[in-house]
């Protein structure tokens, strides 16, 4: 697929009425309710809250996609890009959109934990981690993953999530915008054929993001897990491939990541709708850079303590306050920063940094500005 279409698209299909960081059922339910007309939408079971869990079936082939998102309720990015291209779907007349719908029939369970969606957190309503809860399935929705992968019997899965601001790909100063693993399928973390396939999808997908975001993508280590649901399904001998939205410069609501997620889902089903994946062509998937941990929201680099000079890493908490995420800067670390990364940094040229009543930072402390040298420098977001 060309790059400019994959970009003409997602600017005329995007589904304005979901953006931002929150995003639960009451966002996406009407949207179901609208889809109605053109695909087959069913309730296959409820959250530990009643909630409806629902899945869309989409195409007509017989080449078999199965795909959820926001299995973590707090991860959004990749539930935005899935309603992005169920308009494409929908509305767009291009024979390879077309081509996908008569190879490929598709299900997705846009919202697997709504629960957990409506509060923002990770875990579900009974705090526990779905995907960490694939073999025990003590939990309703890890109950109704289950028992819908093995009455569709996909050929390939997708297993959409969001990451946090703290990766860079490899070792160098540039964020893991997107991030992919094709999950291990045993303890060996011996290179299956069907590792292959998922790894061949993968290399695809990273050729088009590279052209846009050279260096901005990541894989993740594949140490295997069984009470994860990539790697369970993988063990099943189904390819499944871990899509992981994470962060762009200055991109905290994710509507730029939306894009390149949005662009590799197309791309990875035209693959699969025009193509035999033998798992033959997965080499270039072990040039990806691994997942590193080297990224703060802020670093205050050069600060003068009487212990000596350090550096200040600021996280952003991310904060439900009135159906809004707030992003709110929180003392994390303060220490030598050699080899880490801020998204912003400041220096304090061997100054001390202060807080508004004239006292020294300490890890934990929720601040809002510092002063370095009687001048104010705000942490906030928006003034970033
Ligand atoms: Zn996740």
């Amino acid at each position: 697929m060309v790059i400019t279409v994959l970009n003409q698209w997602f600017e005329i299909y995007k589904e304005r009425s979901l953006f931002h960081r929150y995003i639960a059922q009451g966002h996406v339910a009407p949207l179901l309710k609208n889809l109605k007309t053109s695909f087959k939408i069913e309730s296959i079971g409820q959250s530990v809250l009643g909630v409806s869990i629902d899945v869309i079936l989409v195409g007509t082939g017989n080449k078999k996609i199965f795909m959820w998102s926001q299995m973590h309720g707090n991860e959004s990015t990749t539930t935005k890009a899935v309603f992005d291209i169920l308009n494409a779907f929908e509305n767009c007349e291009d024979h390879q959109i077309k081509q996908i719908l008569s190879s490929c029939t598709i299900a997705i369970i846009p919202m697997l934990n709504p629960d957990g969606a409506k509060a923002y957190t990770r875990s579900n309503a009974n705090e526990i981690d779905l995907n960490r809860d694939a073999q025990e399935l003590s939990q309703p929705e890890s109950k109704v993953l289950m028992k819908f992968y093995k009455s569709f019997k996909p050929d390939f899965c997708f297993n959409l999530h969001g990451q946090r601001t703290i990766f860079s790909a490899g070792k160098a100063n540039k964020p893991a915008t997107v991030s992919f693993l094709a999950p291990a399928q045993d303890e060996s973390c011996a290179v299956t054929n069907n590792r292959r396939r998922a790894m061949e999808i993968i290399v695809q997908m990273n050729k088009v993001l590279q052209k846009q975001i050279p260096h901005q993508v990541g894989v993740y280590d594949d140490s295997f897990n069984i009470n994860c649901v990539g790697d369970t399904f993988q063990r099943d001998n189904v390819p499944t491939v871990l899509f992981e939205a994470g962060h762009y410069a200055h991109d905290y609501p994710r509507e730029v990541t939306r894009r390149y997620i949005f662009q590799s889902l197309l791309t990875a089903m035209n693959y699969i709708a025009t193509t035999e994946i033998t798992g033959n062509y997965y080499n270039d998937y072990f040039e990806i850079p691994q997942n590193e941990k080297l990224f703060y929201d802020i670093i205050i680099r050069n600060s003068y303590t009487a212990g000596g000079n350090f550096d200040i890493a600021v996280m952003f908490q991310e904060k439900l306050i009135e159906k809004t995420i707030e992003f709110v800067p929180i003392v994390e670390k303060i220490e030598d920063l050699n080899g880490f990364y801020g998204h912003k940094e400041i220096n304090a040229n061997n100054n001390a940094v202060l807080k508004a009543n004239l006292e020294p930072l300490k890890v934990g402390d929720e601040i809002d500005f510092v002063l370095i040298n009687s001048k104010k420098f705000s942490l906030i977001l928006k003034n970033i």
